[in-house]
Formats: structure tokens, sequence, C-alpha cells
């Protein structure tokens, strides 16, 4: 459980990494109090690129991170003289967020682009997710990490998360926005590659829906059902459109898989940079912003959790949402992502909390 600290008392749970709160009403100058708040622009060299990850949302979906939060973090940047861009990768899924041209048209439509963020926005790994650059990693089950190519230039990161559910892990936050969010794709089919599903013959009403939706072309109907074969990438989605719940996964073993190789692949991109990470609990949705509708929220805006250790501030986030994120997706056991990412050294569950 989290110390609270009292302010006035120096030196109270110094030893373990403080998470900063803020209520939804000051969520927006927050950013820039969390960032000042912890130091974190000094240790930073001025004139360096600093790279804003986030996600700009699917079309058609509107609960995605607020682009005024990438505003109040690029005026932060700017007052240390940082140059600060909005990055961000190409997603598995077929719509707008496939390749980088019409990603970034989508994150124009979506209000990221210059003249309100005052950032530029960067898509990392080329046109179509095809570039990446490998980090070694020397235990576990990723032996190398497929990072996008451009983010080598990026030694600067605030990592804006909007924290929501997710179908296969439980739960989207700062480790997930880490790990898919800075892989190529090629990274990206990796994590997933073991959460290949299946149609159940019962429920499938040979709509084709998830026929027209899958990108690897791995759906055919046989005798009228839809089947998946050998080339699915695991991306997932044909789970997300079948509007008749017919596609299944083995859940346990896929998204436990999944949430260890996701722990593995934050780990990489946080190798030799210094990150600032952000929790926004603010439309916190069942699904992720890769899913294209507007979903109702789950909870009541929560608030911002902030804090340079990215597992600390997974795990603040969390628990104050825990009780919606088990009833949702009861059998993935979501906790396993922060319990790998800290074994592996990327930061502790045990924190301090600070409200401002
Ligand atoms: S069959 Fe495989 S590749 Fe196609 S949508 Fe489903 S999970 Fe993705
Ligand atoms: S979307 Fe669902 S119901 Fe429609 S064909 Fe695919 S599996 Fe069957």
């Amino acid at each position: 459980m989290p110390v609270l600290r009292d302010p006035h008392q120096r030196g109270v749970g110094l030893s373990k990494p403080v998470v900063y709160f803020v209520r939804p009403g000051r969520a927006l100058e927050g950013v820039g109090l969390m960032l000042e708040r912890s130091g974190f622009f000094r240790r930073l060299k001025p004139k360096k690129k600093l790279g804003i990850k986030v996600h700009f949302g699917e079309a058609g979906n509107s609960n995605h991170l607020d682009p005024r939060f990438v505003q109040a973090a690029a005026i932060a940047a700017s007052f240390h003289n940082l140059q600060p861009v909005a990055i961000e990768t190409t997603a598995l899924y077929r719509g707008k967020r496939q390749n980088a041209a019409s990603h970034v048209e989508l994150a124009k439509e979506h209000g990221f682009g210059v003249e309100h963020t005052l950032t530029p926005i960067e898509i990392l790994d080329g046109d179509h997710g095809e570039k990446y650059y490998e980090v070694r990693l020397d235990s576990g089950q990723v032996p190398v990490a497929r990072l996008a190519q451009g983010l080598r230039l990026y030694q600067y990161l605030i990592n804006m998360a909007h924290f929501k559910g997710h179908f296969v892990t439980g739960f989207g936050g700062v480790l997930k926005n880490l790990s898919m969010g800075l892989a190529a794709k090629a990274g990206k089919l990796e994590m997933h590659s073991h959460s290949r599903p299946y149609v159940d013959t019962e429920q499938c009403v040979s709509c084709g829906t998830c026929v027209e939706y899958c990108p690897a072309q791995a759906i055919n109907f046989v005798q009228y059902v839809a089947q998946i074969g050998r080339s699915c990438n695991g991306c997932g989605g044909c789970l997300a459109v079948c509007p008749q719940g017919a596609v299944r996964i083995k859940w346990n073993a896929a998204s436990g898989t999944i949430q260890a190789k996701m722990a593995e692949y934050a780990r990489a991109a946080l190798k030799g940079r210094e990150a600032f990470h952000f929790n926004f609990l603010l439309k916190v949705t069942p699904n992720c912003d890769c899913y294209p509708q507007t979903e109702k929220p789950v909870t009541p805006d929560i608030g911002v959790f902030g804090s340079e250790d990215p597992v600390a501030c997974e795990q603040a986030a969390y628990q104050r949402v825990k009780d919606h994120i088990d009833r949702l997706y009861p059998h993935l056991g979501p906790e396993a992502v922060i319990e790998a990412a800290e074994s592996l050294g990327i930061g502790t569950r045990e924190y301090v909390l600070e409200k401002l």
C-alpha cells in the first residue's frame, strides 16, 4: 500500500519513488506541476529532442487523451529549452492508424495539430510500421526487442497514457504505452503471437465482418462458418469486431504471455533513457483507444497519476480501478504486467503518494 507523504516532513519515505496525484479539476495544471515538482527537467540537457508518447485515438473514438495535456507538457518543456515532439507508431489493426500518413491526418482531426499542442507529430516506425531497430535483452521471452526506428533519436520521454480497460491484457496504462506503443509492427506481432483466436462455430452467423477486417487475410469461410488460418498474426482485431462474440481466445495462457513480453519491451524502450510517466484516469472505458467507438466510461473521472517510476505509476492507477477492471475481465490477471516489470527492475510497486 502507498504511504501518504506529508510535504512538511522532509525525508519521510524518500527511499520509495514518489507518485504524484491531482484530481480531475486540476488535471491540466497538474501536468506541469508534476514535471516541475519531480525535478525531471533538471536532469535533461537543453536543446535536445523530447518525445511525448501519446495515443491519438482510433477514428470514431473520442475518449482519447485530451490534446491540451500534450500542450501543457510542451509548454513546460519549452521553459527548459527542450524540443518537444508528439511521437507515436503505426497500429497493427486495419484503419487510419495503420500507416503513417493517415495516422498523422487522424491525429490532426483529433486536435493534435501543432497549432493546438505546440509540437510537431512524428510516426516513428516508417510509413507502414516496417522500420525498427533491435535491442538485445539478456533474458526472458524476448531475446531481441524490435522498437520503432525513430525512437533512437529520443533520449528523453514523457509517457502520457490514457488508462483504460483492454480485452487482451485487462487494462492499458504507461507500461502498454511504452511497449506496444513504441514497438514497430514486428515487435507488436511478437508480443501478440500467443494470442491467436478461434471461432466458436455455434455462435458464428457468417456475417463476414471479421473476414473483411482481418489485416492478415487469415479468415475464410469453411462450410459457412468463419475459420482462422495459419497466417493469423495474433493482432486480436477480430475479437473486437465480431458482433456475436463468436471469436474466442484461450485467455489465461495468452494474456499472461503477452503481459510478460510487454514488460520486457517496456524495459527495452526505457534502456538508456530518462522518462516521466503519466496515467490519466479520465474517461476510463472498457476497451482501448484502438476501439473505433466512443464507449461509456466505467467510472466517474478519478484524476492523474505521474511519476518517474513507471511501475509505481501503473500500480497506483490500477489500484484505483482494480474492482472495475476485475469485473470487466475476471479471467485475465491483469496485474501480471506490473509484477513482471517490477521483477525486471524497471521500478517498484511500493511508492509514496503525494497529492498536489
Ligand atoms: S484472424 Fe488473426 S490477424 Fe486476423 S483479425 Fe483475427 S487475430 Fe488479427
Ligand atoms: S464476425 Fe463473428 S459472426 Fe461474423 S463471420 Fe466473423 S466470427 Fe462469424
